[in-house]
């Protein structure tokens, strides 16, 4: 005798036991609580054990993700009293056609499917090998880091992502709230399109990544994969991360999305100009490696002649601050483009048809999408710098000068509102600024496309340092001290700038309520155009922007701004009378 419905039928055997058949393989979409009665193909896409909290050796479940022949998840696990019967069978990567499973609620925060349910291998469950798996192999569904970055996901959604590893910083020490120790790793992706992202991996991915960069045999060009991954916060900026015990990494591995990545990668970097310069993958560990292993050496009077964009390195003295310009720029809270004090018009809130005008701040940046934008203060401190060969012009941008002075542009601008405020003429340039003069500096400088194409000869510094250590090292790498022997009796004079600051005071007088905004100051001081301006100011970004990549530089930088206040700080700069 036998019976039907289901989805299977059963019948009593010659031995007397009930036996069941499953007519058809249910898909995972198609799965509800009506019933236990159904089969199921499907793969172990990841697998995770948890184990007994009272002992560390003993696992207390098996946590899983199931994809079927058509590529759907869901979430799978098995308790500690089950895995004698079905442990052989639970292994990554393997396909199963399991019979009877159960369906339980889905407690874990982390939701890896849409479903708000797991499949349960339970006491009637029955495992077998599947050997005619027809479904994918894996099915990802990857992320745009532009998404990422601009906030247009949730923190922690997971998510998956592949990507270039463009830097992978040091790995750190740290501690967990249950007072365990843990590693992490920041690293900087690119994508295709050039698009930027910072990445963090946590424990047993971090250490498998930091080996491998450092693994002498790698891939120039390192292609990483995150299965099941997550959107993370990480000192106050929008990256991704691994996240959960059931995210999967997969570093350069030998499957299609990677290699085709890393094709595609490499056929974009090989069509662009500056390929020659570019290295692949590079670990920075710390300050002094990426000084120590900067390719290109120059000095200062040899600066014209670089024809291509890239970083070079020059060490020198500086000589003055100048002040032709201003030490500082109002940055855009989103995106650090300059923004600027307009009167914008708005709509009377009382409901009637009157409209307002009220000054606020605007970005000047045409792509920044930030919101209620209000204005920090950046330093942009104007350098002369000389060595054995010529002086120039750098420009000393946020971080650095925040690492060298100790001081945020914020403070410093508040004490010259004070000054001025009190009725004084406040100098020039913060008195600090005067405790560079005469230090010798390595710089890490960036020749950009204006440079080249319209001969500027002022570079924005992305890195700089006076250590000792790493100073004499450069000494001797490229035998710094015979050019400045040999060449030391053409050295120019250094006080070439002191005409202009007399002109400044010559020429200041105060207009009436004393307050001019400092975009307004650039233009009136600096005498571009307002787009020259903003172009300076956007090629000041990009060089900054890039600054923002080492951990340890990120981590100061974001303390710095994280807390800002909303309010508006408003200058009070001399203006100049033509
Ligand atoms: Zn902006």
């Amino acid at each position: 005798m036998g019976g039907g419905g289901d989805g299977g039928w059963w019948w009593t055997g010659d031995d007397g036991s009930l036996k069941m058949e499953v007519a058809k393989v249910s898909m995972l979409n198609d799965l509800n609580t009506f019933s236990n009665n159904y089969s199921i193909r499907v793969k172990i896409v990841s697998i995770s054990k948890k184990m007994m909290n009272n002992n560390k050796n003993e696992i207390y479940r098996l946590d899983m993700i199931f994809m079927d022949e058509m590529g759907t998840m869901i979430q799978a696990s098995c308790l500690h009293k089950m895995l004698g019967k079905f442990k052989e069978f639970l292994h990554l990567d393997e396909c199963l056609l399991i019979t009877k499973p159960s369906l339980a609620t889905n407690k874990s925060s982390a939701k890896y499917t849409k479903r708000n349910d797991k499949i349960s291998l339970y006491f009637y469950t029955i495992v077998e090998k599947c050997f005619d798996w027809s479904g994918p192999k894996y099915r990802f569904n990857f992320v745009n880091l532009k998404d990422v970055v601009k906030n247009k996901f949730e923190v922690n959604i997971v998510i998956d992502w592949i990507n270039y590893v463009d830097v992978c910083f040091n790995l750190e020490d740290t501690s967990k709230k249950d007072g365990s120790k843990g590693k992490r790793l920041n690293l900087r992706l690119e994508d295709i399109e050039g698009q930027k992202c910072p990445v963090t991996l946590w424990d047993g991915f971090a250490i498998d990544m930091f080996a491998y960069m450092n693994d002498k045999k790698r891939e120039k060009y390192v292609v990483i994969l995150c299965h099941f991954g997550m959107v993370n916060l990480y000192k106050g900026k929008r990256g991704v991360a691994n996240g959960f015990e059931l995210s999967r990494l997969f570093i350069d591995t030998d499957i299609e999305e990677i290699s085709s990545f890393r094709k595609r990668y490499v056929e974009k970097i090989s069509a662009s100009s500056s390929s020659n310069d570019h290295v692949g993958s590079i670990v920075i560990s710390s300050v002094q490696d990426e000084f120590l292993n900067n390719p290109d050496f120059m000095l200062i009077g040899f600066l014209g002649t670089i024809s291509t964009t890239k970083k070079v390195l020059v060490v020198g003295t500086i000589t003055a601050i100048c002040t032709d310009k201003l030490w500082y720029y109002n940055s855009c809270n989103h995106c650090k483009s300059g923004v600027e004090e307009r009167f914008v018009t708005k709509q009377n809130p009382d409901g009637s048809s009157d409209v307002y005008h009220e000054k606020s701040w605007v970005c000047t940046n045409d792509k920044c999408e930030g919101v209620d934008i209000y204005s920090i203060p950046r330093f942009k401190i104007p350098i002369r710098v000389q060595d054995s060969s010529g002086t120039v012009s750098l420009t000393l941008f946020d971080f650095e000068a925040y690492k060298i002075l100790q001081k945020t542009a914020k403070e410093l601008v508040s004490i010259q509102d004070q000054v001025v405020n009190s009725g004084e003429i406040p100098n020039p340039y913060p008195e600090i600024f005067d405790t560079l003069i005469g230090k010798r500096y390595a710089f890490i400088i960036s020749v950009k496309d204006y440079n080249i194409e319209h001969q500027v000869e002022n570079y924005g510094i992305s890195m700089a340092t006076n250590d000792d250590e790493i100073l004499s090292a450069l000494c001797a790498k490229f035998n710094l001290n015979q050019h400045e022997q040999s060449e030391s009796l053409d050295v120019p004079d250094s006080c070439s700038l002191s005409t202009p600051v007399d002109l400044m005071k010559d020429e200041m007088s105060y207009c009436g309520d004393n307050v001019t905004h400092a975009s307004q100051a650039l233009v009136g001081t600096e005498n571009p155009s307002s787009d020259e301006t903003k172009r300076n100011i956007r090629e000041v970004l990009d060089v900054d922007d890039a600054l923002g990549c080492s951990p340890t530089k990120r981590r100061i930088s974001d303390e710095l701004y994280q807390d800002e206040d909303a309010g508006v700080s408003t200058l009070l700069i001399p203006k100049i009378e033509k």
